[in-house]
C-alpha cells in the first residue's frame, strides 16, 4: 500500500483529545503539554510508517497512541537541566557543570534567592552601594592585592581587562600562548573584541625575553601572559616567566597582565598536587593584574576575578562594560560564602568539594569503591561483574593539564551486555550516570561520587540491568 493509504487512518489531534483515556491524562496535565506529546507520537506514526511499518485501523493508531503517550507526556514534563552523577573522575568537568558548591555557599544562595538583600544597598546610610564591597575585602586578604572586581566569568575579566587597558592599542603576547579554552574561548577573539590589537611574540614553542622587548613601541598597552591550561608544551621549548615579563614591564613602564584561568586560592602543592601557583603567589611575580575564574579550582560558582593594583583594577569597576559583564547576585552570594571558606585552609579543603574531591586519598576513594561493590552484591549483584582498579583522575577544566590523581575505579561488565549498551544506559537512567569505558570495561571513578551519591548509583547500576 502507497504511504498516504497507510495514513489515511491515523487519527486527528482533535479527535484523539476527545478519546477517554487521553481526556484522562488531560485532568492532571496541563493541555498545551498533551497537545505537542500526541503530536510527537503522530510524527513518529509518519516516520514509522515511511519507513514501511504496517497499515493500522483507525482504533490501532489510537491505541499504539495512547499506550505511548503517558511516557511522552513524563519525558516532556522533566526539567531539561537535570542532576548526573559524575563518575568520570574529572573533578572540574565543564559540561557537568563544573564546581559543585560547598553547602555554605548553596545556604547563601538560596538565602539571596528567596528574598530581598542589601545586594547594593548600604544599611549603614541608607543609601546605594556597590554589589562588589561583599566579596572585594575577601578577596584582597586572600590574595594580597590592592584591588578587586568580580564579573560574570574569566572570559569576562579578560574582555574587560583588555577593554579597559588596551583598547586602541597593542598587546604583546606569546605564541605559544594563543590558546583556546573549551567552548570557543580564544584569546585572538577576545582581543579582537575588546577592540586591542593583538602582536604575537616569538614561536610557538620558545619566546624569550628579547622578543618581547623588541616589540615593545609607544602603542604598547600591556604585556599579556596567559596559562596555557589545557594542553602543555614539552621538548625544544623556552617561555618567559611572570616574573621576568614584570620586570620588563617595570622597565618599560608598561603593565602586565596574567589571565590564570583556574588559579587556586588553595595551595595545591603544598597538598602534593604540582602545578598551579596560588593567586597570591602569582601576584607575588609581579603582574600589575591578574584574571581567575570562579567555578575551576577555587572551588565556587561561575564568576571572572579581577585582582591587581588599584591604578589598574579601579578604573574598570568604571567601565561601561561592567555593566554588561556584572556578576548576577545569586553567584555572588555563593562567591562570597566560598571565599569565606579559606580563611582557614584546612575547613576549605573539608568543605569545598573540589578541594576535597582533590586531595582525598587513594585510600579513601578505594574504601567508597568497596562501598560500592558491597552495595550492588548484597542486592543480588544481577549478574554484574565488578572489581575494583586503580586508574588516574583528573582535575580537568584546563586546570592543570599534566596532573594524574591517583585513584580507585569500580570497573563493571556483563556477560549478556555490550559495555557501550550499559554506558548508554547508565547515562539515560535516572539519575543518569555518566562514565568512561577503557579496556573494554565500564570504569566508575569514585573520586568524583560522593558518599551521598553511593545509593543512588548502585540502583543505577542494577536498574540499567533489568532495563538492558
Ligand atoms: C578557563 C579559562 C578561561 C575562561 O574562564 P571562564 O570562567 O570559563 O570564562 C580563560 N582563560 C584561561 C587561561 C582559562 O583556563
Amino acid at each position: 500500500m502507497p504511504e498516504p493509504d497507510r495514513l489515511r487512518s491515523l487519527p486527528s489531534v482533535a479527535s484523539l483529545l476527545e478519546a477517554q483515556e487521553i481526556r484522562r491524562i488531560l485532568r492532571k496535565t496541563p493541555r498545551a503539554v498533551v497537545v505537542d506529546a500526541v503530536r510527537r507520537v503522530l510524527s513518529a506514526f509518519r516516520r514509522e510508517a515511511a519507513a514501511g511499518a504496517p497499515s493500522r485501523s483507525r482504533e490501532e493508531w489510537t491505541a499504539l497512541l495512547v499506550s505511548r503517550l503517558p511516557a511522552e507526556v513524563a519525558a516532556a514534563e522533566e526539567p531539561s537541566l537535570r542532576r548526573v552523577i559524575n563518575a568520570t573522575g574529572v573533578v572540574i568537568h565543564t559540561n557537568l557543570g563544573r564546581a559543585p558548591l560547598p553547602e555554605e555557599g548553596i545556604r547563601a544562595v538560596s538565602l539571596a534567592a528567596r528574598g530581598y538583600s542589601n545586594l547594593e544597598f548600604d544599611l549603614a546610610s541608607g543609601g546605594r552601594s556597590s554589589r562588589l564591597v561583599h566579596v572585594e575585602r575577601l578577596i584582597l586578604g586572600l590574595t594580597g592585592a590592592e584591588s578587586a572586581h568580580v564579573v560574570n566569568n574569566n572570559a569576562a575579566a579578560v574582555l574587560l581587562c583588555l577593554a579597559g587597558l588596551a583598547r586602541g592599542r597593542e598587546v604583546l603576547v606569546s605564541r605559544g600562548e594563543l590558546v583556546e579554552i573549551g567552548g570557543s574561548f580564544r584569546i585572538p577573539d577576545i582581543m579582537a573584541e575588546s577592540g586591542a590589537s593583538l602582536v604575537e611574540v616569538g614561536t610557538t614553542n620558545r619566546t624569550r625575553l628579547r622578543d618581547y622587548e623588541n616589540a615593545a613601541t609607544a602603542r604598547t598597552a600591556l604585556l599579556l601572559k596567559v596559562h596555557r591550561s589545557n594542553f602543555s608544551v614539552s621538548g625544544f621549548t623556552e617561555e618567559v616567566s611572570t616574573a621576568e615579563l614584570s620586570s620588563l614591564g617595570a622597565r618599560l613602564g608598561i603593565p602586565v597582565m596574567e589571565d590564570l584561568g583556574s588559579g587556586a586560592i588553595f595551595d595545591f602543592s603544598a597538598a602534593g598536587i604540582p602545578g598551579t601557583p596560588t593567586v597570591r603567589q602569582a601576584l607575588s611575580h609581579g603582574p600589575g593584574i591578574v584574571t581567575v575564574s570562579g567555578d575551576k579550582l577555587l572551588g565556587g560558582p561561575q564568576a571572572g576575578i579581577i585582582a591587581g593594583r588599584k591604578e589598574l583594577v579601579d578604573p574598570l569597576k568604571k567601565h561601561p562594560l561592567s555593566r554588561a559583564l556584572r556578576i548576577d547576585k545569586l553567584c555572588l552570594a555563593a562567591l562570597a560564602a566560598t571565599l569565606a571558606l579559606y580563611a582557614d585552609e584546612r575547613r576549605a579543603a573539608a568543605s569545598v568539594p573540589v578541594l576535597a574531591m582533590m586531595t582525598e586519598g587513594e585510600g579513601a576513594v578505594r574504601a567508597r569503591a568497596r562501598k560500592l561493590v558491597r552495595r550492588v552484591r548484597k542486592a543480588g549483584g544481577a549478574g554484574l561483574l565488578l572489581s575494583i582498579e586503580r586508574a588516574d583522575s583528573s582535575p580537568g577544566g584546563g586546570a592543570m593539564p599534566e596532573v594524574r590523581i591517583p585513584t580507585a575505579c569500580v570497573a563493571v561488565s556483563h556477560p549478556g551486555m555490550r559495555v557501550e549498551d550499559l554506558e548508554e544506559t547508565l547515562r539515560r537512567g535516572d539519575p543518569p550516570v555518566v562514565a568512561r569505558i577503557a579496556k573494554g570495561k565500564l570504569l566508575l571513578d569514585m573520586r568524583t561520587v560522593r558518599d551521598g551519591e553511593v545509593a543512588d548509583l548502585a540502583a543505577a547500576l542494577l536498574a540499567a540491568l533489568s532495563a538492558g
